[in-house]
């Protein structure tokens, strides 16, 4: 397991680690595909899964030994610009946007990892954290590799430059050293790793986090014909720079992205044949609404989380309102179901970031004070149904509420479009420690107290399972679905190594 992140004291919430975006066009360089701005774009659509830093690498698909390098801390827009893009050359790259949870926020943490082998220049972007990185460390180490990071990525990047065993393989094989390495840990990851002519999109074999495709459009009435294929994270975001949403790489799927096209190279097993284990929360909190997963987009998963809630927990009230943005959807689905009207009651002072990136306990409440305003004229004297996607410290509900009651509420009614967040989760995810996590120390009626609301109720884990399968259209080549619930049921996919 990777080193304890120490920045776990200072969230407020759950975050990330991190996005990963590829683009591959199908002509030669010089292009008429924008690579680089292309997947500065395309990372942008994914600032939401990492703030801390980010990298493109870029190739002109013919030296082996030279790729284009830039990264940098902080956000995207603080990082590339118009003029150091141009140095970014190339008719592919790759790119990442980075949350730390394996080692720190530092520079030398920065993806893409890029490495030179006997074989030629690779780079490699990861999101998600490996389970059994001790033993991946230890074998590396073994093997008389030096690691200079904690970071899985760079464990990643370093074990495909030695996998297969010495001896067994010697030629510049990726897809059979992929294969090696997906065998020998199987969970968490999605990469995109680049050699001189081609991307290899790779998703671990129990799907844990998303990966997809898209596919690069001609510009109508314009003398550019190329095309091209980008790999992301998520779907949220391919029309706004030109994509079509194709698919989801399957879980176990190793596929090859270059300028003839895209090919599946092999599809790697689940050890025993165990069900997939998409992370759940994806469609709860994590993924733009605009993303598609499993066939359906998050949103209307959202919507109907929402509908399940009310189902399960309906109170009569004048109004249904959310938390902004994170509850809307599900707010929405909660009023659809009863015929309670919606309306706005909390407004979003736009400048303050989301908390949890807040440095310290103490500005972290103050963000928290200063986040939302009262739309009094649609709070006082209302009975108020106020849904929100989740509840992990609940150090943000209870001012929320109170901020209500100052605004004339009689009642206000908190309703949590997920289950209660019980358990660690070590694919990727940064949840506080156990005793840090309110359901662990409350009950949803000392909790409603707590946080001074007239009642409070969670969605059960069988309503969110329902609310998730319910429209689920799994395309058949992937074969069997399930999901990671670990977090609120402390069912693992994959014993833990420690
Ligand atoms: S433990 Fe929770 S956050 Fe982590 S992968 Fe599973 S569902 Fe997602």
């Amino acid at each position: 397991m990777a080193e304890a992140p120490t920045k776990m004291d200072v969230l407020s919430g759950l975050t990330h680690e991190c996005g990963v975006f590829a683009c591959v066009g199908t002509g030669t360089w010089p292009t008429q595909i924008d690579v680089a701005h292309t997947i500065c774009m395309g990372l942008i659509a994914l600032q939401h899964r990492g703030q801390e830093s980010a990298g493109i690498v870029t190739s002109e698909g013919v030296d082996s030994r030279r790729f284009n390098i830039m990264k940098g801390m902080g956000l995207i827009s603080n990082i590339f610009n118009d003029e150091n893009i141009k140095k970014l050359t190339g008719n592919l790259g790759i790119g990442h946007t980075r949350y730390s949870t394996s080692a720190a926020s530092e520079e030398v943490n920065c993806q893409p990892f890029v490495v030179h082998t006997a074989h030629g220049v690779l780079a490699v972007a990861h999101n998600g954290e490996i389970v059994n990185a001790e033993r991946l460390r230890r074998m590396v180490l073994s093997r008389g590799v030096g690691l200079s990071t904690r970071s899985d990525s760079e464990l990643i990047t370093q074990a495909l430059c030695l996998n297969p065993p010495d001896g067994e393989r010697d030629g510049p094989d990726w897809p059979a050293r992929i294969t090696h390495l997906m065998k020998l840990t199987p969970l968490s990851y999605s990469l995109v790793i680049m050699e001189k002519d081609r991307v290899f999109a790779v998703r671990d074999p129990y799907g844990n986090r998303p990966l997809c495709i898209g596919k690069l459009l001609p510009i109508k009435d314009s003398k550019n014909t190329e095309d091209g294929w980008v790999i992301s994270s998520e779907s949220g975001g391919f029309l706004s720079i030109g994509a079509r949403y194709v698919r989801e790489v399957y879980p176990g799927e190793i596929l090859e992205v270059s300028r003839s096209g895209i090919k599946t190279i092999s599809i790697v097993k689940r050890p025993d044949d165990k069900p997939p284990a998409f992370c759940i929360f994806e469609y709860v909190y994590f993924a733009r609404s605009d993303s598609i997963f499993e066939g359906q987009m998050v949103y209307s998963v959202r919507l109907q989380c929402g509908r399940m809630l009310a189902k399960e927990s309906y109170i009569e009230a004048d109004i249904v309102s959310s938390v902004p943005e994170s509850g809307t959807a599900a707010a929405h689905g909660f009023s659809r179901e009863t015929g309670i009207p919606f309306a706005e009651v909390l407004c979003r002072n736009r400048y303050i970031g989301r908390t949890f990136i807040q440095p310290s306990s103490r500005l972290r409440r103050l963000g928290i004070a200063k986040k939302f305003g009262a739309l009094s004229e649609n709070v006082e004297g209302k009975k108020i149904v106020l849904v929100d996607d989740s509840i992990v410290r609940g150090n943000t509900i209870g001012p929320i509420v109170k901020l209500l009651r100052d605004a004339g509420a009689i009642e206000v009614h908190v309703r949590i479009a997920s289950p209660p967040l019980h358990h660690p989760c070590y694919m990727g995810i940064n949840i506080p420690t156990n005793e840090e996590l309110i359901a662990n120390r409350l009950d949803s009626s000392e909790l409603a107290q707590h946080c001074g609301a007239d009642t409070l109720q969670y969605l059960s884990v069988d309503g969110l399972k329902e609310a998730v399968q319910l429209k689920m259209k799994v395309d058949k080549a992937e074969g069997t679905y399930g999901h990671c619930t670990a977090c609120l049921t402390g069912e693992y996919p994959e014993e833990l190594d420690w």
